[in-house]
């Protein structure tokens, strides 16, 4: 199976409809249709798939962190560095979760596997990404704890 670069995907030839795609499309796909498919597996999943995604997006510091976050429409973030290894990342207007109901379960492991992916490239260590609030767990941003390692 051939691998696909960002580069490849960037070249849309839409001139009516365009590069922008309704949020509710996303959702279906992510919250209804990946789940549904990877079934219990899809939060290790989509964390992995995230990663993979941050990976090859890359930031050089956290400005380019944010930038990045940003310009993908993944969310507002803001990033409160505690120590050298721990950073927590509040992430308003969340693609996956802004808005949505009480649940009392969280989901927005792609959202966490992508901040981890990047992070591991600001930092040039491994990072491990844990989601500690949500839209659907009663706040009205999402959390996320990141460890440095
Ligand atoms: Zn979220």
């Amino acid at each position: 199976m051939r691998e696909y670069t960002i580069e490849e995907l960037k070249n849309v030839v839409r001139p009516e409809l365009g590069d922008s795609v309704p949020l509710e499309l996303f959702r279906i796909l992510r919250i209804i249709g990946m789940r549904e498919i990877l079934g219990e597996s899809s939060g290790a999943a989509l964390y992995m798939i995230g990663k993979k995604v941050g990976n090859m997006i890359g930031a050089s510091d956290l400005e380019a962190f944010k930038d990045e976050i940003i310009k993908l429409r993944i969310g507002k973030p803001e990033v409160e560095v505690i120590d050298g290894d721990h950073l927590i990342v509040k992430l308003y207007e969340c693609i996956t979760c802004a808005g949505f109901t009480y649940t009392g379960e969280m989901f927005c492991d792609l959202e966490s596997g992508i901040i981890a992916g990047l992070m591991e490239k600001v930092y040039n260590k491994k990072a491990r990404s844990t989601q500690v609030k949500s839209w659907s767990v009663g706040y009205n941003y999402c959390e996320f704890n990141i460890l440095l390692y």
